[in-house]
């Protein structure tokens, strides 16, 4: 392990946050001795506009988040006009940390074999080690071009501040935000799929709730 701390981020929408992510990133910062920030996407590339807000999204991150200070929330790409490009922030982060220090760019297996789309994936490397993350029910492999990429790159920790490709094993937990958005819309309540905090506020799920009306 470096001796300096890593930071690690886990991108994503979190329309809205569920367990599935909370625990992916609290295993995530204790394999890799990590500080993790949680990093909401306004407008995500190649997606559709989320359910919920970006100000709405967040309220329910630190809804999630409240009584623990291990995992936070980063909201640069909330704060930048455009499509959230992961290489941006990426590079906005380097710029913040120095050039020494590991960064770690989390991603869940389903989001990591389609790596090869991403805006200037290359360059991700350049800034961060890629940290995969097993997800149940992802049976997808690298397409030829970024298998061929990170051949070579494969790493079993944390080895200086960018360039490799780690997996992350954890808990498989099948949560996915779009069942939990389909919950709603069927007029369900998914709860103990997210955290009982983003209940607590009946203002927090709205924009779910009125999915199925
Ligand atoms: P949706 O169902 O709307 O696509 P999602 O549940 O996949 O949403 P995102 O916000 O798109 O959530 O995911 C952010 C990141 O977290 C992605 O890298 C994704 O692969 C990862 N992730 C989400 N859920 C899990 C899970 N249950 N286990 C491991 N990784 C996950």
């Amino acid at each position: 392990m470096s001796s300096v701390r890593p930071l690690a981020i886990l991108g994503g929408t979190f329309d809205p946050i569920h367990h599935g992510h909370l625990r992916a990133a609290w295993e995530a910062a204790e394999a890799l001795e990590a500080e993790v920030r949680l990093v909401p996407a306004r407008t995500p590339p190649h997606r559709p506009a989320p359910v919920a807000d970006a100000a709405g999204r967040v309220a329910l991150l630190r809804a999630a988040l409240a009584g623990q200070d291990r995992l936070t929330i980063d909201t640069r790409e909330l704060d930048r006009d455009g499509p959230s490009y992961s290489v941006d922030t990426l590079a906005s982060l380097r710029a913040d940390i120095g050039p020494e220090r590991p960064l770690v760019l989390l991603v869940g297996a389903d989001a990591f074999a389609g790596l090869a789309s991403w805006h200037l994936w290359r360059e991700l490397f350049t800034f961060a080690h890629v940290g995969v993350l097993n997800r149940p029910g992802v049976t997808h492999t690298a397409p030829p071009e970024l298998a061929d990429f990170i051949a070579g790159r494969r790493s079993e920790r944390v080895h200086g501040a960018a360039g490799t490709v780690i997996d992350i094993a954890i808990t498989p937990l099948d949560i996915a935000a779009t069942a939990i958005r389909e919950a709603f819309a069927a007029g369900s309540e998914p709860r103990f799929l997210l955290p009982s905090a983003c209940f607590d506020d009946e203002s927090l799920l709205a924009p779910y709730r009125a999915l199925g009306r």
